[in-house]
């Protein structure tokens, strides 16, 4: 009799997790999951897996059956006013803190200004490959695969691009080979530019979730932002409020170099969840710049980020 982990074995080098494989008798059945593929990219892939299971000792006759994911992939758009308020420290931490609960998350870094996703997932200088015209994402130490325009490009030269460049480079990076991933957390750049637009119009996100500092200024460009999203339909999940509060890292107290409620404020006002609060912790600064999400731990940093990743899994659950 055949084993069926020589054939799973056969399979897995050309076809990883998209094959599922049962054998009886000398008959194996496999269903393929093509889901991303173009034609050729399908062709080949069933060529190959064919070929493969039959020469594993013992089958005598293959049947592949293909399967595509139909349901598409849900993309959470992470978005702020302005930049270096921590929206890419909230994407990255809210893509691992989802995962943690059970989605199967993707990382979308498409901020062209200042693509630090590889920095802050600690795989900075990887590069993507290519199949089939595919980009293969970037496994991460995390469990979550990432994209990132950084990846593509020399930072200095993405911020160069002019609109239809980067819509391009964004639809690369959304619609790669994400294989079994069901959720894309997409960290926009900041503002209401290109990139943007064409999220908003071309890709359609099921929610987007703003970040904005407790400041009123911040505040101001946050609601641009939010009005962007909702002038084209896409829903607010909610706020989040960052560097809410500095945590003294000698003694332990709390003080507010940026006040503190304003987004908290301005979400009730708007009626717009709020999401969370995240403390100025020079602990999550730390941990960030050393590729080591805050939420891929146990510390107290971590309680931050997963209030937040549960809020946004209550939302995809039941809000929508
Ligand atoms: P943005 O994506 O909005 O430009 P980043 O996520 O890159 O902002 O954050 C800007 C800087 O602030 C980074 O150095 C980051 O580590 C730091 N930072 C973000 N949030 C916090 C926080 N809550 N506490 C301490 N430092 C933070």
């Amino acid at each position: 009799m055949t084993d069926i982990a020589a054939l799973n074995a056969a399979l897995d080098p050309i076809a990883g997790k998209r094959a599922t494989a049962r054998i009886e008798g000398d008959k194996a059945s496999i269903f393929l999951d093509v889901t991303g593929l173009d034609e050729a990219g399908r062709d080949a892939m069933e060529a190959e897996v064919r070929g493969a299971a039959e020469d594993v000792p013992g089958i005598a006759t293959v049947r592949i059956a293909l399967t595509s994911q139909r349901t598409r992939r849900l993309l959470i758009a992470v978005a702020s006013g302005k930049g270096g308020v921590g929206k890419s420290t909230v994407s990255a931490n809210l893509a691992i803190g989802l995962q943690a609960l059970g989605r199967r998350v993707g990382l979308v870094d498409a901020d062209i200004y200042g693509p630090s996703q590889p920095t802050l997932m600690g795989v900075l200088g990887s590069r993507p490959t290519a199949k089939d015209k595919l980009l293969e994402p970037v496994a991460t130490p995390y469990g979550v695969p990432l994209l990132s325009m950084g990846q593509l490009v020399a930072p200095d030269q993405a911020i160069a691009w002019r609109g239809p460049m980067a819509a391009n480079a964004l639809g690369q990076l959304i619609d790669a080979d994400w294989a079994a991933q069901d959720t894309l957390v997409i960290d926009l750049p900041p503002g209401t530019g290109d990139v943007q637009l064409t999220m908003i119009q071309k890709h359609k996100p099921a929610g987007a979730v703003i970040v904005s500092t407790p400041q009123d200024l911040a505040l101001i460009d946050a609601r641009r932002a939010i009005d962007l999203f909702v002038k084209a339909g896409v829903p607010i999940i909610g706020i989040v409020e960052n560097m809410a509060g500095y945590i003294c890292p000698h003694c332990g107290d709390i003080s507010d170099p940026f006040g503190r409620g304003g987004a908290e404020a301005a979400a009730e006002e708007l009626g717009v969840e709020f999401l969370g609060r995240i403390p100025l912790d020079m602990a999550i600064r730390t941990a960030s710049d050393a590729g080591v999400p805050p939420a891929s731990g146990n510390g107290v940093e971590s309680l931050a980020f997963s209030g937040i990743a549960q809020r946004v899994l209550h939302w995809i659950e039941q809000g929508r």
